[in-house]
């Protein structure tokens, strides 16, 4: 059996139902080697958060690695997600989580419109 297509039909892989959130880590204060491999974890997930909300470049520009702040509102974002699609969550987390994303939304979109990257053009 073959893996399922989204709407836009590039077949990504699936993201996985999440157990639980982590407790939160400062990224910055774990070794080089575990920041990659976490940055990478949330890539795939930014990837799948990008498919999934049709979000464009002004929102996450493809250069958000090369962002402190986006990382970190991407990476709070992230661990937000898992505690509420995880096991333990209450039923209307999902939608708790839907109220925080708009918001965050809104800041990564200032914190793009400021960086002046535009599109696949990284600026600093
Ligand atoms: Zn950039």
């Amino acid at each position: 059996m073959s893996q399922p297509e989204n709407e836009e039909g590039r077949g990504r892989p699936p993201i996985a139902q999440p157990l639980g959130a982590l407790p939160p880590t400062v990224l910055t204060s774990l070794p080089l080697q575990e920041q990659t491999h976490r940055l990478e974890l949330l890539g795939d997930w930014v990837a799948w958060l990008t498919d999934r909300y049709r979000l464009d470049h002004r929102t996450i520009p493809p250069c958000w690695p090369k962002h402190g702040e986006l990382i970190e509102e991407l990476a709070a974002l992230h661990l937000a997600w898992e505690a509420a699609y995880g096991q333990l969550a209450h039923g209307d987390a999902p939608l708790l989580w839907h109220e925080h994303f708009n918001l965050a939304r809104e800041r990564l979109g200032d914190a793009v419109a400021r960086s002046g990257c535009r599109g696949a053009q990284h600026r600093r």
